[in-house]
């Protein structure tokens, strides 16, 4: 027998008519790349997506079509958020950090109809845009006063221009509420990066668990600067998650820097800040550099960080300069991306700090929604007791079922679960623990050891900015850990005292043999280590240990 309840599809236009009807004052902030701070409201984000739909629509786009993004975050980005998504077409947003190459790749494997950018993106574009067979037509995100005077760029339009004199009357399509959103690409750390095709449906569920308080606790009273870029993984479903509950947003635009992030958070009152270690890292030696004050100075109350691991030195800073509570989070492209938020539990009320940063520092719990276990190489399930580690598999309504044109095959288990390629513990409570990406364990005399866990030892060190741990070959132990170290600017330490530092600090066995300092690592485009590169780099390189 079936439910007797409406059956209304999850759509992503009923949360930006919702907000409209229901959050109409609350504001969207945005830092642009023409300079000046721009302030509009949902009911203004919402006018002005109906007038993009118009125009698309006058464009010939029509439902499933894909329409890319090259964008800061910003209005106008959210305006392609609602008003590309709310008519049926799919907003393809593509990450500017990657290489030139594989933009083009992404946007001819996706097949884009048009292509909406940012200035700042005008010479990437001026190469590119030869080379994107399907694209009809170019619109740069900006206003007449802006555009330049003449480009390479075939069809070239002018944001605002196109924009202009569409009706603010549009009526959103019902349709089926898994039709396609929106795509985002994985950056493709190994072989050609590979689509995400998001649905309404699935958007709409994650953006409710990111309002639950258990979730992200985003909420009417919440001022969120979103750091976190629109072209990584949809900001973490910021936009819609915000428009859903009518959050304040604030958008830094091109401005990622220390400064340009602490002069945000300070003046928009920013109360809850999303974003990967890399940006943080930046704003601590901002605040290093002219001795701020930011617990005096800002509003944050909690920073959310993901995308790779939060370093407890960081947590620790984040809580006693900030007087801000980190939640730290887990989840990845093919996850929408969230998949834990690292919440504390009752017990845990009369921890000090030392003792709660044991447990901020692990990645969380699951969010309801994320079906979440730990398996060895045969697949056998392991058990949940903190020790064991394993594959990390997860399944969910968020979850990637396979990716776009089915590159890669079947992606999923027996059980219908994703092999999310980490490596993790979960303890009796449910806090799982990110030991490694499963290419990065370092696997020493058939044991395995967590470069990740020697990472953040070291990262705990003053004089250390970034450490890196690789597997190196060792004859009899086919691999042993080295330790990559750039050093904090002006600091002397030496490979001695590091090895003196992580004393106690990790089990005996897993001491580095060997440390070396480095001017800097390689990241790839979405901030985080790239562990191949350095393995490259460092290949044939010998041990002490091994004689
Ligand atoms: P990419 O496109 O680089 O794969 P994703 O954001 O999809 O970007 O990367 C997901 C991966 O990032 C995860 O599988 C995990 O390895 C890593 N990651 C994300 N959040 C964390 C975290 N809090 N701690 C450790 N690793 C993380």
């Amino acid at each position: 027998m079936l439910g007797l309840m409406q059956n209304r599809p999850l759509l992503i236009s009923t949360v930006i008519e919702h907000a409209a009807n229901f959050h109409s004052a609350a504001e969207i902030v945005s830092r642009t790349c023409e300079g000046p701070i721009h302030r509009c409201s949902y009911g203004d984000i919402n006018r002005r997506s109906k007038q993009l739909a118009n125009a698309l629509t006058g464009l010939g786009v029509k439902p499933g079509d894909r329409i890319a993004s090259l964008a800061w975050n910003g209005y106008r980005h959210m305006e392609m958020y609602f008003g590309v998504s709310g008519m049926g077409a799919i907003l393809h947003t593509i990450n500017p950090r990657l290489f030139p190459e594989q933009i083009e790749y992404i946007a001819n494997h996706a097949e884009d109809k048009f292509l909406f950018f940012d200035l700042t993106f005008l010479p990437v574009v001026e190469k590119l845009a030869a080379a994107m067979k399907t694209v009809k037509g170019f619109v740069l995100m900006t206003d007449r006063a802006h555009m330049p005077a003449s480009t390479g760029i075939p069809n070239l339009q002018c944001y605002e221009d196109l924009i202009a004199n569409q009706s603010t009357e549009y009526v959103w399509p019902d349709f089926d509420e898994n039709t396609a959103s929106s795509l985002c690409y994985t950056s493709g750390t190994t072989g050609n990066p590979k689509g995400v095709l998001y649905s309404h449906r699935s958007s709409l569920l994650h953006s409710m668990l990111a309002c639950s308080v258990d979730g992200l606790g985003l909420g009417t009273n919440e001022t969120a600067l979103l750091v976190v870029p629109m072209f990584h993984v949809n900001a973490w479903g910021m936009p819609y998650a915000g428009a859903l509950c009518g959050a304040k947003l604030v958008m830094p635009g091109p401005g990622l820097d220390g400064k340009s992030v602490y002069e945000l958070m300070r003046d928009e009152k920013v109360t809850l800040a999303l974003g990967v270690p890399t940006v943080w890292l930046m704003l601590f030696q901002y605040v290093d550099a002219n001795k701020l004050e930011p617990k005096q100075d800002l509003s944050l109350t909690r920073v959310v960080i993901g995308g790779s691991s939060a370093p407890r030195a960081m947590c620790e800073r984040f809580e006693t300069n900030f007087g801000a509570f980190v939640m730290h989070a887990w989840g990845m492209t093919e996850m929408s991306p969230l998949g834990t938020v690292c919440n504390l539990l009752p017990k845990h009320k009369g921890y000090n700090l030392q003792q709660r940063l044991d447990i901020q520092a692990k990645q969380g719990r699951a969010v309801f929604g994320v079906e979440m276990r730990i398996t060895d190489d045969d697949g056998k399930v392991l058990p949940n007791d903190g020790k064991a580690f394993g594959h990390l598999m997860v399944r969910g309504p968020w979850i990637v079922a396979s990716y776009y044109r089915n590159e890669g095959g079947v992606i999923l288990d027996a059980d219908g679960y994703f092999d999310t390629g980490d490596v993790a513990t979960i303890d009796p409570d449910g806090y799982m623990q990110i030991t490694d990406r499963s290419k990065d364990v370092i696997k020493s005399g058939g044991e395995w050891i967590s470069s990740i866990d020697l990472e953040n030892a070291a990262m705990g060190h003053p004089a250390v900015a970034e450490a890196a741990v690789i597997g190196a070959a060792h004859t009899k132990w086919q691999e042993r850990p080295l330790l990559i170290i750039v050093k904090k600017q002006g600091q002397q330490l030496t490979r001695e005292d590091m090895l003196q530092y992580l004393e106690g600090k990790i089990v005996k066995w897993w001491t580095p043999d060997d440390v070396v300092f480095v001017d800097e690592l390689p990241h790839t485009a979405t901030g985080k280590l790239q562990k191949m590169k350095l393995r490259e780099q460092f290949k044939g390189y010998r041990l002490p240990t091994d004689v």
